[in-house]
């Protein structure tokens, strides 16, 4: 997925963009993109709408 997606950084306390995106299925019907944060490398989350499934 080249899609660049944007997460919240817990760490950066600020909008960053994710590298190493991969969509999971948190729990049925609920997509998020996991990734890491570009600049501290921490892991982030971003739950996808649901019209926007891959
Ligand atoms: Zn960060």
């Amino acid at each position: 997925m080249d899609e660049k997606i944007e997460g919240h950084c817990m760490k950066c306390k600020t909008k960053r963009e994710m590298k190493d995106v991969e969509v999971v299925e948190m729990r049925p019907g609920t997509k998020a993109a996991k990734g890491k944060c570009t600049v501290c490398g921490c892991g982030m989350y971003k739950i996808l709408p649901k019209n926007k499934a891959v």
